[in-house]
């Protein structure tokens, strides 16, 4: 079963759950249900498809996707909208994003036809130990749920409002102040709340209630908002405001930052609760030390396009760009469907062996980029692949520090990696007439983050830090070190074609993020289908794991053929939320003459919304 995402259900829905809903507010403020009288808003529809010129969004939700499309038509470009959608999402979806976490944003500039990418992640405070995950009252770990998802110690230093800014400084027409006004206003006026809102509150009561400032925010009156109330959140709208008008020294440093800084080290847990909330490492010295990455992006050429994507600390251009080079020594769209989706499985098992062994923060850790990326590592990986056989996983990683292309050996056993990234986090991608193009991918981490909100700010915090390896190994790239960043799994994506966009794309998930855009790409460039198609078809995940997690409707289709070559398909579905689905991408395709074809997800997570300035 889909997850029902009905983030804005339909008018006749609307009125009748009104109806049963007009109770007097009641509660705290920053929060607001309605009152006797409140007709609550009619959103606009979600349509996951656009075809159109002028500029293009798509976002998940349809009040981002409108933000984003209004900068656009008052004279911003893709960098702004992609700010005011960003923001806006942090309204709308904010257990998943906001300016409490961090991500990566990614810029194809029209004038210089380069490609320029923001690493906005965040980074484990300079006083974060190595065992900061080892309980000191025990001398054992923490468990990773409840203790570390919900606590101090996995709060990273915020990237978020310093991306926003350094994106609109280098490549914006707006300033911050402008660009945070659509959410400004949208945080004050409030958006309606549907099923999904509704239900990730409730999945959140036990750890929201462990802070008052949170239930206050979105338990209002001890229940979860319901369908059909309009959500304002005054408390965020009064931060994107002052963010706008003193800029993100507003949020890095003064009452904020140390209020941050406070809330980190000293949790402010409700009397009741019986969970136990490690305290963190973050101070206000962090805060202001804070700097966005600017790097340079990966790039690799694959059937004659260039694909650019984004570089450690996330390993989604790495890992993304070697499956990639795996596979264009193969025909795939010669081949029937189930060969080429062997090639896909194995590929992509083969890049996360590698993922696992050589990837992380590379302020830390040596990544050997270039060689992961080089088309003879990955002619010498490719060899391992058996067209008739599975190979046993996990497979081993590749040694980068010797190889010539040339078929030798087998694939020895690899290593099982514990792999407790969520699937929150959101993707944006948008574009302008004058071609401009930002894939954006922005996360709080687990839905919910940490669970903490900052008192009368508005907005939780993330839990980035659960991202390093729980288990500390000082071989291991992605240990727990002071300062550095969690490896990701963001995949935010260009697709350039003599030297032009073709397609822009990401998506949230964790690390099927990256198997996510990967199998888009394959779909839309090898397996002859539309950019409408690409995202709609199922979805499977192989990530060098024994089971490769799938969604239903892929094993119905491939199950069969894909088992008797010694996959192993089984259904997706986390324990969180039980959802059958892989992603939730939207993506853009650019036509001859400025046509653009803006689109999201048809049906999972409800389904997305994308918006073109001018209508085919
Ligand atoms: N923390 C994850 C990452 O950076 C993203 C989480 C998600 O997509 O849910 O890769």
């Amino acid at each position: 079963m889909r997850a029902p995402r009905l983030r804005h259900v339909t008018t006749a829905l609307s009125t009748l759950v009104l109806a049963v809903t007009l109770a007097p507010a009641g509660h705290a403020a920053g929060s607001s249900a309605p009152g006797h009288g409140d007709p609550g808003r009619t959103p606009p529809a979600k349509v996951p498809t656009a075809v159109g010129y002028g500029g293009a969004v798509s976002t998940v939700d349809p009040d981002a996707t409108r933000a984003g499309l209004e900068v656009l038509r008052r004279g911003g470009n893709a960098a702004d909208a992609a700010v005011a959608a960003a923001a806006a999402l942090g309204v709308t979806e904010p257990y998943s994003a906001g300016v409490g976490g961090g991500g990566y944003f990614v810029h194809y500039d029209a004038a210089t036809g380069t490609v320029g990418t923001i690493d906005g992640r965040e980074t484990a405070p300079a006083g974060m130990p190595t065992d900061a995950f080892i309980d000191p009252a025990t001398g054992a770990p923490y468990r990773f749920t409840p203790d570390l998802v919900t606590s101090g110690v996995s709060v990273g230093v915020p990237g978020t409002p310093a991306t926003w800014e350094r994106a609109l400084e280098k490549w914006g027409r707006w300033d911050l102040r402008r660009a945070l006004k659509p959410a400004t206003t949208l945080a004050r006026r409030g958006f309606v709340v549907d099923e999904t809102f509704r239900q990730q509150t409730l999945d959140n009561k036990v750890r929201f209630e462990a802070f008052d400032a949170t239930a206050d925010l979105f338990l209002p009156g001890g229940d979860a908002p319901r369908v059909g109330s309009v959500f304002r959140n005054k408390d965020l709208a009064a931060t994107y405001d002052s963010i706008g008008r003193h800029g993100t020294r507003a949020f890095y440093r003064g009452r904020l930052a140390d209020l941050m800084a406070d809330v980190v080290q000293h949790p402010r847990t409700s009397d009741d609760t019986s969970l136990p909330v490690p305290a963190g490492h973050l101070t206000t010295t962090d805060l202001r030390d804070y700097r966005v990455r600017e790097q340079a992006p990966t790039r690799i050429s694959y059937r004659g396009l260039d694909v650019y994507g984004m570089a450690p600390s996330s390993s989604g251009g790495t890992t993304v760009g070697e499956a990639l080079n795996i596979l264009e020594g193969s025909d795939l769209g010669a081949m029937d469907e189930t060969a080429a989706l062997h090639q896909y499985l194995e590929a992509s098992s083969l890049a996360f062996a590698d993922r696992g062994r050589y990837v992380g923060d590379p302020a830390y850790v040596d990544v050997p980029t270039t060689d992961l990326l080089s088309d003879t590592y990955a002619a010498e990986r490719a060899c391992l692949i058996n067209p008739s056989t599975a190979l046993a996983k996990p497979v081993a990683a590749g040694d980068v520090t010797a190889y010539d292309g040339v078929c030798a050996g087998g694939t020895g056993a690899g290593e099982v990696e514990a792999d407790t990234e969520n699937i929150s986090t959101t993707h944006l991608t948008t574009a302008d007439r004058w071609g401009n193009v930002v894939a954006y991918t922005l996360t709080i981490e687990q839905t919910g983050g940490s669970g903490q909100v900052v008192p009368g700010h508005g907005f939780l915090l993330n839990n980035e830090l659960t991202d390093f390896s729980t288990v500390f190994d000082p071989a291991d790239p992605n240990r727990i070190q002071p300062g550095k960043r969690p490896r990701s799994s963001m995949s935010p994506t260009i697709v350039l074609r003599d030297g032009k966009p073709f397609l822009a794309l990401g998506s949230p998930g964790g690390s099927t993020i990256i198997t996510t855009v990967l199998q888009m790409l394959l779909n839309r460039i090898d397996l002859g289908m539309s950019i409408e198609e690409a995202i709609a078809a199922p979805r499977t995940s192989p990530r060098n794991t024994a089971n490769v997690t799938s969604e239903p409707a892929f094993i119905d289709e491939f199950g069969p053929a894909l088992s008797a070559l010694g996959h192993r398909l089984v259904p997706a579905g986390d324990a969180f939320t039980s959802a059958a689905e892989i992603g939730a991408a939207t993506a853009i395709e650019f036509g001859r003459h400025g046509r653009m074809t803006a689109v999201a997800e048809p049906e999972r997570r409800g389904g997305g919304a994308a918006g073109v300035v001018r209508r085919r």
